[in-house]
């Protein structure tokens, strides 16, 4: 019998703005607990919240982005349920009308070109946090990140794999921080994953019962949880097992999901409008003025540099994954005016330098504009290629600048024929039988 994973992903995008969705808080991540906390978030009795436009905005920069249809008026509801790092008693979030809506997302999975459907982003709080390790015996509540934006995307279960999932959580990653709507840090919970998975037998139309994996924080904890899950069901259908819709949680040192709760129905949560706001209504201007702040997306960027710079895809596509990679790459490529050299400097020494340190184009310590410096020393004769693998691997380690370190550790190259006949000659006479 042949399996087939079916998965549908959830997404959290923390926003990266200066105050809360509802409140002027501030939003700054590593704080003291319960600093960052204003009457609204902390539900005071009287408080009442007023919407962040910033928040709105990005939130449609991500829409305008991924080709989705726009909710010209998306509304606020109340999604109902006790937590004691909830003081409200209610999340609010968006439900039947949402900011953004439907969309048809490409995404390229290993060379393969998918489309993914996109159904819908919204927008809502998050909730504070629980701690549970910090007393013994008691939770300590923190609500610092209460009211936090967040924009929650939802797929529709089209994702066979979980290649396919990671490559679309990539893609979305990459978006995001193109827009610079968000920081995208997943270890710090500014992007997290909910993993919906089911299997079913190849060529079945009907989906099978699906859990849900809460909380995912990498990108490597998604593809395992994923490969996990998907064969914890097969083997327990095999074995002549049901699933129970529920929500899982993934534990990486075991490598397995369990159980966390089973899966409540939508309407417990009792999901009603804010009396407290009013719609968001858009106007076709608003849309067109945020259209045209849109920074160069990833696919034209890609675009772009195959036909400026004459990259070949791979390059390309590789050296526009980030957009701060995408700008060291052009820095250096128009400093030095040898983009292919540019191109081979980044993807091999300089990103081996970078995962050996795991440091990334923001930290490194070689400026892109001493990586063009070392390249046109190679362009003009200076220095040979192989020893500029010798200066790239002082100055990683010692910032300095190329022709200082060429000049102090002697490294030019002679490139004055008679000179190196006459060393030639010397070396002949000298060694005459050899
Ligand atoms: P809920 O609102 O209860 O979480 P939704 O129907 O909105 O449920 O689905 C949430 C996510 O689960 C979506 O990403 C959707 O694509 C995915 N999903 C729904 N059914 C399945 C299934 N049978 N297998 C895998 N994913 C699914
Ligand atoms: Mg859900």
């Amino acid at each position: 019998m042949e399996w087939e994973t079916v998965i549908g992903l959830e997404i959290h995008v923390q926003l990266a703005t200066q105050s809360k969705l509802f409140s002027t808080a501030s939003t700054q991540f590593g704080q003291s607990p319960n600093t960052q906390v204003s009457e609204v978030d902390m539900a005071l009795p009287g408080t009442l919240p007023t919407v962040n436009r910033a928040a709105i905005e990005m939130a449609v920069k991500f829409g305008l982005a991924v080709g989705a249809e726009i909710g010209m008026t998306s509304v606020f509801e109340r999604k109902n349920y006790f937590y004691a790092d909830l003081p409200k008693g209610y999340q609010t979030t968006q439900l039947d009308k949402p900011i953004v809506g439907r969309a048809n997302i490409p995404v390229d999975v290993n060379g393969r070109g998918c489309v993914f459907r996109l159904h819908h982003a919204h927008l809502e709080e998050d909730a504070g946090k629980s701690i549970h390790d910090a007393y013994p015996g008691q939770t300590a509540i923190d609500l610092n990140r209460a009211g936090t934006p967040l924009i929650e995307i939802v797929t529709e279960p089209d994702m066979r794999s979980a290649a396919e999932a990671v490559a679309f959580l990539r893609k979305i990653h990459t978006i995001i921080t193109y827009l610079g709507i968000s920081d995208g840090d997943m270890s710090q919970g500014s992007m997290r994953c909910d993993a919906n998975v089911s299997v079913r037998l190849k060529g079945e139309s009907e989906l099978g019962t699906r859990t849900e994996i809460k909380n995912i924080n990498s990108f490597r904890f998604v593809e395992k949880a994923i490969q996990i899950e998907s064969a914890r069901q097969i083997a327990l259908i095999e074995s002549g097992g049901k699933i129970t819709q529920e929500t899982r949680l993934f534990d990486p040192e075991k490598g397995e999901t369990r159980p966390m709760r089973s899966k409540e129905v939508a309407n417990d949560y009792r999901y009603f409008p804010c009396p407290d706001l009013l719609p968001v209504v858009l106007e076709t201007s608003d849309i067109e003025r945020i259209k045209s702040s849109l920074p160069e997306l990833p696919e034209a960027k890609l675009e772009r540099f195959v036909s400026e710079y004459k990259l070949s895809d791979y390059d390309a596509s590789l050296l526009t994954q980030s957009a701060s990679l995408a700008n060291y790459f052009e820095t250096t490529a128009t400093v030095c005016g040898d983009a292919k050299g540019a191109a081979n400097w980044i993807m091999g020494e300089l990103s081996a330098a970078m995962n050996r340190d795991q440091s990334t184009v923001e930290t490194s310590p070689i400026p892109a504009e001493n990586l063009a410096k070392l390249i046109q020393r190679i362009n003009d004769g200076t220095i040979s290629s192989k020893i500029a693998k010798q200066v790239f691997e002082i100055i990683w380690n010692e910032p300095s600048d190329v022709d200082v370190i060429i000049e102090r550790e002697g490294l030019k190259q002679n490139s004055d024929a008679s000179a190196i006949e006459s060393v030639v000659d010397e070396v002949i006479a000298n060694s005459q039988k050899q």
